[in-house]
Order: C-alpha cells, then sequence, then structure tokens
C-alpha cells in the first residue's frame, strides 16, 4: 500500500485509476484525521470499493469495509498503523458487497464497534446477501476455466481474437479468483442500526453527518453519504464513481437530484465509491450531462414506442465517451458499467 499526500493527488488523478493491480491500495491522507484507502481500479470484474477512516480521540468511523476478509484485513492493519483508538463506528453506504463483505473483519478486529446503514440497505443486505457467499467459488472456478481456455487459443467464445486489453483483463481475473479462493469466504455480518433520512454523530467536537441522498432512490434504495461539515468532505458511496459512472440498477432521476444537491454542498473533497478522490466538482457536472442525456434519449425511445432491446440497438453515448474513457479500461467500463446498463436501468425504473 502507498500513501498519497492530498496535494500530490490530481497529477496522480489518471494515473491512479489506471494502476491496477491485484488486491493494491493507495492510502490517500486527506487531512490529519481523514484518511481514504483508494481500491483498485472500477473498471475491474473482481470489484473492490473504497473506504475512508476518521479519526477522533473518542473512537475512529470506518465508511464501508471493502470487498472480502483479505482485503479489510489488510486495511484494518494500516489503520492501526495510523491511530491508536478503536474503530467506533462503521457506516455501510449501501448492500453491494465491495462495501460490505470487511464487515465481519473489523467487527473481530473491534468488537465494541457499532455498524450502521439506511434501513432500506438492511432489508437489501438481508435479501440478497446471506444466500449468495456460498457461490462465488463454484461459479468463479468456470470463470477460471473459461477464461483459460480462451487465453490458450487466443479468441474468445465466439471465435474473435482477443486483444491485448482483453488478454490483460482474463489473466487478472483469474488472479483475483485464485487469490480469493485461497482466502476464507466472507461471513455476514450486518448493521446494529439503521436511519431513514439522517444520523448525526458527534465524536467529541467533530462532528458527521450520515444522510440518505435528498433523491431518494440514487444508486441504490438505501444509500448512505457521510459528510464532515469541518472539513468540507463528502463520502458518496456509488452515487459517485469515478472516472466512469456506474449504471446497472441505478435510479437516474434520483441520482441526477442527488448529484445536483451535491454539487449544491459546500465542498472541498468528495471521496467516491470507486475511483481517485476529487477535489473539485467538474466531475459531478458531467455526470450531470451523461445521465440527463440518457434519460432524454430513453424517453425519446419510449415516444416511438421502442422496447428496451430496440432501444439499446439505436441509442449510443459515443459524444460524451472521451469525456470519462481513455484508451485503457474505463473504455470497457464506459461500455459495461454505463451505456448499456444506464438504458436498462430507466426502462426497469421508471413507470
Ligand atoms: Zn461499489
Amino acid at each position: 500500500m502507498k500513501i498519497f499526500p492530498a496535494v500530490s493527488i490530481a497529477l496522480f488523478f489518471f494515473v491512479l485509476t489506471c494502476m491496477v493491480r491485484s488486491n493494491e491500495t493507495d492510502i490517500v491522507k486527506i487531512s490529519d484525521d481523514v484518511y481514504a484507502f483508494i481500491a483498485h481500479g472500477p473498471g475491474r470484474d473482481y470489484v473492490d470499493g473504497n473506504s475512508v477512516l476518521i479519526i477522533a480521540p473518542q473512537g475512529a468511523i470506518v465508511v464501508d469495509t471493502r470487498t472480502d476478509p483479505k482485503t479489510a484485513e489488510e486495511e484494518i492493519a494500516e489503520i492501526k498503523k495510523l491511530t491508536d483508538v478503536p474503530v467506533k463506528y462503521i457506516v455501510n453506504t449501501h448492500w453491494h458487497y465491495d462495501h460490505i463483505l470487511g464487515n465481519k473483519s473489523f467487527r473481530d478486529a473491534f468488537p465494541d464497534l457499532t455498524i450502521i446503514a439506511h434501513s432500506n440497505c438492511l432489508k437489501e443486505m438481508d435479501q440478497f446477501v446471506p444466500n449468495s457467499l456460498g457461490r462465488e467459488p463454484g461459479t468463479s472456478q468456470e470463470q477460471i476455466k473459461t477464461f483459460r481456455q480462451e487465453l490458450a487459443s487466443g479468441t474468445d467464445s465466439e471465435g474473435k481474437l482477443l486483444t491485448e486489453y482483453e488478454k490483460t483483463r482474463r489473466q487478472r481475473v483469474i488472479s483475483d479468483i485464485e487469490s480469493f479462493i485461497a482466502h476464507p469466504l466472507p461471513v455476514y455480518s450486518p448493521p446494529d442500526i439503521t436511519f431513514d433520512s439522517a444520523l448525526t454523530i458527534y465524536l467529541g467536537d467533530l462532528e458527521v453527518r450520515i444522510f440518505n441522498p435528498p433523491g431518494g432512490k440514487a444508486h441504490t434504495i438505501g444509500d448512505a453519504m457521510v459528510y464532515i461539515p469541518a472539513r468540507k468532505l463528502l463520502v458518496t458511496g456509488d452515487v459517485v464513481v469515478a472516472p466512469v459512472p456506474y449504471a446497472l440498477g441505478i435510479y437516474v432521476p434520483g441520482m441526477i437530484k442527488t448529484i445536483e444537491e451535491i454539487i449544491a454542498m459546500e465542498l472541498d473533497v468528495i471521496v467516491p465509491g470507486h475511483g481517485s478522490v476529487l477535489y473539485d466538482k467538474k466531475y459531478l457536472h458531467n455526470m450531470v450531462t451523461l445521465l440527463g442525456s440518457a434519460y432524454s434519449k430513453v424517453t425519446d425511445c419510449r415516444t416511438k414506442g421502442l422496447n428496451v432491446d430496440e432501444c439499446i440497438e439505436i441509442t449510443n453515448f459515443e459524444e460524451y465517451r472521451s469525456m470519462f474513457a481513455g484508451d485503457d479500461e474505463s473504455n470497457w467500463s464506459f461500455t459495461n458499467y454505463f451505456s448499456v446498463p444506464v438504458i436498462r436501468s430507466i426502462y426497469r425504473k421508471e413507470p
């Protein structure tokens, strides 16, 4: 793991998102009492979420607990180097695996801690997480087998030649899955306390506001964001994902409303759910433009009476691709995590 002082981060913004090595994390010092653990590239198949450490003499808060016990334990070891105070609270920003599967590791390391989440986040965790934890190794073994065959033949399942990026991606997935399988499976560890609209924690003088986005439904139906007014710092969870917005299963009008509300907040630092720390709001403005365009294009499809597949067939966002995606894995993410999923999300979620 590396520690980058905040001042140099702007220079590293693009580079960091491209530095993709298994289970690596960059620790960004935002202030003397706040550190961001920036997970490896958001374009990965084996996705890992960012995490944030807030330190006060009365105890520490950690926002999100990473994607598996091994990664969480690596972060806990780093936290213990940064502070002697125990972690008192965990905030889960939403129920997705890459943000909550380290909960149990944190609980084991800090037995007195309390895990906080939105009430709908707990409902979704209970619904989706416990029954799926055991499935990973089986499906992953199949994936490894398929990717090994494709690498050996140099072609994909349809016989198309693999590009260098596609080869690298397959090698990386194999290595990530092998690392996952080599470690104990995560144990489900749900929140202890839920909130509906907002909850404020006072660690001495440090006020930490936890709130559901003003858009209500945004990335999920149970998002939590964390705001520290004294640091003008917002931790967004996956409402903001950089350098390419994540659109699988999102609620587009709620996302737009939420991002607009974030833009109106007094902020110096924004820690997204994936990707590098943001020090201005340019990316948020780009997100509003892109999501607004998606909503309007899908509205046109509906006006023409097209179904979702017909809309996907005739709709693209190529005019925005260069604004978000470079020649690296971001480009793959733009297609796979945004262009098509956003259309499906709007069709699925909107009346
Ligand atoms: Zn995520």
